[in-house]
């Protein structure tokens, strides 16, 4: 293991002075490692150093070409270290093996792939209508980017960030979460290795309100990109506001997964299974409102509950473990804390609820299923991040979509239907940034992944990114000698 560092400043690990935080392993209760918090003055240093690699121009002014060639390289070495890293994202976060080492670490490097190949492919403006003018855009980036990272996804999220934020020329300093911050830390190693200059990554260590607010705040920071809370968000994003920093807010949800009794069943029923508990519940993206059409409502909540009741829940690091524990022994506690919120607002649980049972150490949660009877029901409206599914019926798509859209939240939405028609009317109606219609979980890195209402503020993409990462400049030129007026001849 790892030891955790305070801060990476200069490609170098540097020790804090202050308090210690304590990383467990959320499978076996014992301590990781730790580190000393980094406070204002080790996140000062660390902008500086982010400063100092931008305004020299090591890393912006490389040209494009030079830069794709260290993200792919980048993107190698992540590969090449696909067991380490998945290894360490488990043992940190407890998400199992397969899923880490199957797709995490790959995403990671897609990320840096896909950036280095969408640098390679912008374009300006050029407006020539002007007979006297030619007047083109171009962008160029921003600064520093303050990046801040959850716990439920480390190395997939926190990579997009910093892929995103150096494809373009800038510098940034990367805080991830206080309670998995293992993996973006050896992936800021990583990066060094690879050859990215100094300075253009660095990472802070340290918690939400004392660390990732003296970066938000600081001076130095440009532009502020967060995935993480909707109450976290709406507390950053008025900070940067008040200091006229641009923030991308990637936030909850509370995703209805519609099944349709037009959908392909068994392939509904199996999406609605991974919707919900991959990744041991804990996804912002997680259909963890399912929407059952009467007419097949009984069997389907039968056979999904039978089904989350046959998940293997284990140990993360073997193989056949479909569930692990959640991230802490707190999060294991509010999750559990929903069934008596469910069953006081009139639902029904139908199977898991309690710590599963056989485990001495780890916090592990039962699969856990309602059948709610309101959908304003508090079980219905709050994200509840765990391995814990809400299930409301409904007669017509008609009140599925009023169902669907009842909710403060607006990230994605699940649609299982084999009638087409039917589904090109639930994406029209549907308020969320994302629709997937037969499919559980794919992220195009091309497309925007937005959440509407609470779920955030503004989107990534390629084209997002770009846009957010860059400032644009206007320049006008005179297409030959004015006759200008010659005041004071
Ligand atoms: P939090 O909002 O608690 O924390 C996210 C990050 O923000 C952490 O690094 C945290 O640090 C930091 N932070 C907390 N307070 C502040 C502050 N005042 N100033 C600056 N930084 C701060 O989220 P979680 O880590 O608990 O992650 C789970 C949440 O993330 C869920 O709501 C989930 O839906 C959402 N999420 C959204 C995604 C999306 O793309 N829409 C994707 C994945 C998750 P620390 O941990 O040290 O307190």
């Amino acid at each position: 293991m790892i030891q955790a560092a305070s801060a990476i400043i200069n490609g170098k690990a540097v020790s804090g002075d202050g308090p210690e935080v304590a990383l467990l392993n959320p499978t076996t209760e014992e301590k990781l490692t730790g580190f000393a918090e980094a406070g204002a003055d080790l996140v000062d240093q660390a902008a500086q150093a982010a400063r100092a690699a931008f305004r020299d121009g090591r890393w912006r002014n490389k040209s494009v070409e030079e830069r794709q060639k260290v993200l792919r390289r980048i993107a190698d070495a992540l590969e090449a270290r696909t067991d380490e890293l998945a290894e360490i994202e488990t043992s940190n976060t407890g998400i199992p093996i397969t899923q880490t080492r199957g797709r995490h670490v790959g995403r990671a490097a897609h990320n840096f792939r896909f950036f280095a190949d969408y640098i390679g492919q912008t374009a300006g403006q050029l407006y020539d209508q002007a007979p006297e003018h030619l007047t083109f855009v171009r962008r160029q980036p921003v600064g520093v980017a303050a990046l801040i990272a959850p716990w439920n996804a480390p190395i997939a999220l926190g990579s997009m960030k910093i892929a995103a934020a150096i494809a373009f020329g800038n510098s940034c300093v990367m805080k991830p979460s206080e309670i998995a911050p293992l993996s973006i830390q050896r992936i800021v190693e990583i990066i060094h290795e690879a050859g990215l200059p100094e300075g253009v990554v660095n990472l802070v260590n340290g918690r939400g309100a004392t660390t990732g607010d003296a970066l938000v705040r600081h001076p130095e920071t440009n532009v502020v990109s967060f995935t993480g809370g909707t109450v976290t968000g709406r507390t950053i994003l008025a900070t940067a506001g008040s200091l006229l920093k641009p923030g991308v807010m990637e936030l909850g949800g509370k995703s209805a997964n519609i099944i349709f009794d037009s959908a392909d069943y068994e392939r509904a029923l199996d999406g609605a299974l991974l919707g919900i508990f991959t990744n041991n519940g804990q996804q912002c993206l997680a259909g963890s409102r399912i929407l059952v059409q009467k007419s097949i409502a009984d069997r389907f909540i039968e056979e999904f509950v039978a089904r989350a009741q046959r998940l293997k829940i284990g140990s993360p690091f073997d193989t056949s473990t479909n569930l692990g524990p959640v991230i802490t022994a707190n999060q294991r506690d509010r999750v559990l804390g929903f069934v008596d919120i469910a069953t006081a607002g009139g639902g029904k649980l139908l199977t898991g609820g309690r710590k599963a049972p056989g485990f001495e150490k780890g916090y592990f949660v039962e699969p856990t299923v309602v059948l709610a009877a309101d959908p304003r029901a508090k079980v219905c409206q709050e994200e509840i991040f765990g391995p814990f599914a809400t299930i409301l019926t409904f007669e017509t798509p008609d009140e599925a979509f009023a169902i669907a859209n009842d909710s403060s939240f607006g990230l994605v939405s699940y649609v299982w239907t084999e009638d087409h028609y039917l589904a090109l009317r639930a994406q029209e109606e549907l308020e969320a940034g994302v629709v997937w219609i037969n499919t559980p979980m794919m992220r195009e890195l091309r497309a925007p992944f937005s959440g509407w209402k609470d779920s955030g503020v503004g989107a990534q993409s390629g084209r997002d990114c770009e846009a957010f990462y860059t400032n644009q400049k206007t320049v006008t030129m005179s297409r030959h000698p004015l006759n200008l007026p010659k005041l004071g001849k």
